[in-house]
């Protein structure tokens, strides 16, 4: 195998690449991106960038020398059109066509625009342009609204009152944070919003955008509205499948791996926020949208294309970063039964969450020693007594 392509310039392109060099791969590797910039990190978009007075440096996910070292070309501002399977070829939309031996589809997502009248007025948070014209917005307007309490809208909400501004957060959903916290972590969430004075509106449904004079006004469904100088979509991501669909691949919500990378078609992989890889520990296909995950499954994708294959298993692990407070989310909060609660000495506290028995999961918040305590736990399938969790004298190494 002599040629390489990967489709998408982010995190997930970049690390795979640099895990292909890793494995001693000599062919040619070329990263095809939309985004002009090289692969950036997204993370600080809605924390510490949003927050500084002059625009800080782009957080890129490698220097270009390191990648001119490794011989790793990057062709920025250009746009995959459509990929023949059978030729080994992807288009460009400057009419270029290149050829692969081996291709990987990094493609991730794009924010999903509000249902609702008025979605473009709208500013939503992916991109670095995205971050550019909010980041302006949050430094004039003295109100921003967020649509979403998920992890966008509610580091974006934490940022902007950090910065001084009135922020209200609109949500249907009766917690915040709901598809990927318990109960325990979105009552803990919605009270470090509230104490830092958000104007949390959970379980309202935005029915419309409308200017109003130099504003903006929501309306809401329950006859309430908020007016506003700037509106943030937050409200998940749209998967960037197109191509893989047009190519003939199988897609459900995300472009279908198994535990390799391996599409439905040869010489085709897939990893990162728009994979749906089998994840052999849940024995069933998943899909994730996390830092970790986009550099890990990278790596290890792509370090299966060049023949190093190992099974992707790498256990679920996300961070946010809200008024002052990190939360770290590791393992499985899927059905959970038993959840056992620890403080730390420095005010911070770990919820170690149980299914039938046996430690699947952990919550952290300003507790990131025992939250990598949990994750040592967690891979080596260590289920410790419950009792000596919740005992704080018990110090936690003691118990792997
Ligand atoms: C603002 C923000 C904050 C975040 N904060 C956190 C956090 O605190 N903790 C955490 O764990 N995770 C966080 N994440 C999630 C994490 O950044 C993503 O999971 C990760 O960036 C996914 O990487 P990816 O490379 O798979 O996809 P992406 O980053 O989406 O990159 C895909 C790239 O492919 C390009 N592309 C798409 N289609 C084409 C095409 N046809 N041709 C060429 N190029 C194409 C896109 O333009 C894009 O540049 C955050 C994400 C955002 C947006």
């Amino acid at each position: 195998m002599e040629k390489v392509i990967i489709v998408g310039g982010g995190q997930t392109a970049m690390n795979a690449a640099m895990s292909m060099r890793q494995s001693d791969f000599e062919g040619s590797i070329v990263i095809v991106g939309e985004e002009e910039t090289l692969p950036y990190e997204r993370p600080p978009l809605s924390k510490e960038w949003l927050k500084s007075d002059v625009e800080p440096n782009v957080p890129l996910v490698c220097r270009r020398d390191i990648l001119e070292d490794r011989h790793i070309t990057f062709q920025g501002g250009a746009v995959v059109t459509s990929i023949s399977p059978e030729k080994h070829q992807i288009a460009l939309s400057s009419g270029q066509l290149l050829d692969y031996d081996a291709l990987l589809l990094s493609t991730g997502g794009r924010a999903r625009p509000l249902p609702i009248e008025g979605a473009e007025y709208a500013n939503c948070l992916r991109t670095l342009a995205d971050a550019r014209a909010l980041r302006a917005k949050l430094h004039s307007q003295p109100h921003v609204t967020c649509i979403g309490a998920g992890v966008i809208g509610l580091e974006t909400a934490a940022t902007a009152r950090e910065l001084g501004c009135e922020v209200t957060v609109i949500d249907p959903a009766a917690q915040p944070m709901s598809r990927c916290l318990t109960s325990e972590g979105t009552a803990f969430v919605e009270n470090i919003h509230r104490s830092a004075g958000v104007d949390l509106r959970l379980g309202v449904k935005p029915v419309a955008i409308r200017p109003d004079d130099n504003a903006l006004l929501v309306t809401c469904d329950d006859g309430t509205s908020v007016r506003t100088g700037c509106v943030i979509g937050g409200i998940g991501i749209v998967r960037n499948t197109e191509l893989a669909s047009a190519a003939g691949l199988e897609v459900r919500t995300g472009i279908v791996v198994d535990e390799y990378g391996r599409t439905s078609s040869p010489d085709i992989y897939a990893a990162g926020d728009v994979a749906e890889f089998y994840f052999p520990p849940a024995q069933k296909h998943l899909i994730r949208e996390s830092w970790r995950h986009a550099q890990n499954h990278g790596i290890a994708v792509g370090a299966a294309m060049v023949g190093m294959a190992q099974p992707y298993s790498d256990l679920q692990w996300f961070w946010t970063d809200q008024h002052g407070v990190r939360i770290e989310v590791g393992g499985s909060l899927d059905q959970i039964d038993r959840t056992y609660r620890r403080e730390t000495p420095k005010g911070g506290f770990i919820l170690f969450h149980f299914r039938r028995g046996k430690f699947v999961g952990y919550t952290a918040a300003n507790a990131r020693a025992d939250g990598r305590f949990a994750e040592k736990l967690l891979s080596t399938n260590t289920t410790p007594d419950p009792q000596t969790l919740e005992d704080m004298q018990i110090p936690l190494k003691t118990l792997l």
